[in-house]
């Protein structure tokens, strides 16, 4: 792509450096912004900066936060002794918006993934088993999607678990194979966690 100038390059350079956003979608979002009103271009500039230098991570679930503790942790109504398990904020929100669930999250931010070179201690899996060898999980949810990284993470946690009395579940598999959770409807989803299964039931299952 020939630019007619540096400074047009750069912007197009930065913003595809963004995931699904290749060189001509890049240059028609910059081109965008170039016509609207320059106050647009400041508080979408800001905003991302705001993010970057304030934004928190729940001490307790890892949660993207604003505060110390997220919300969810922080609510009294909410069954701390249930943990769902699951890979990104983005897994949280779409559980919430199921509006069928009580429990806590216990965000692992990925999934164990040798190919990638992610192992268990690239996630937030130390202070999930802390938790529990403290006695402060009654059941744990696996709701990462079923993908074969997923269920490897799954498996893992669940041998580190071993000899604990925690009850373990999966939410129940009417998500297709490679499917992420984020894109599950609602009604499914919430569903799914109604009726989750035994983690032991599902090995055996597969
Ligand atoms: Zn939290």
């Amino acid at each position: 792509m020939e630019f007619s100038s540096k400074l047009l390059e750069n912007a197009v350079y930065e913003m595809s450096q963004l995931p699904g956003i290749g060189k001509r979608t890049a240059l028609r979002l910059v081109l965008h912004l170039l016509k609207r009103p320059a106050e647009q271009t400041v508080n979408l500039s800001q905003a991302l900066l705001n993010l970057k230098d304030s934004i928190k991570f729940c001490k307790s679930c890892h949660n993207i936060s604003d505060t110390d503790i997220c919300e969810i942790c922080a609510n009294p109504k909410r069954d701390k002794t249930v943990v769902c398990v699951v890979e990104d904020v983005r897994d949280v929100m779409a559980i919430e918006n199921t509006g069928q669930y009580k429990g806590l999250y216990h965000v692992l931010g990925g999934k164990i993934s040798p190919m990638e070179g992610i192992g268990p201690q690239d996630l937030n899996i130390h202070s999930l088993v802390g938790k529990a060898k403290r006695g402060e999980i009654k059941e744990l949810i696996f709701a990462l999607s079923s993908t074969m990284e997923g269920d490897t993470t799954n498996f893992y946690i669940y041998k580190q678990l071993e000899g604990l009395e925690i009850a373990t579940s999966t939410i129940a598999r009417g998500i297709a194979v490679g499917d992420e959770l984020e894109y599950a409807d609602e009604v499914t989803l919430g569903r799914s966690i109604l009726n989750r299964i035994p983690f032991e039931g599902s090995l055996k299952a597969n």
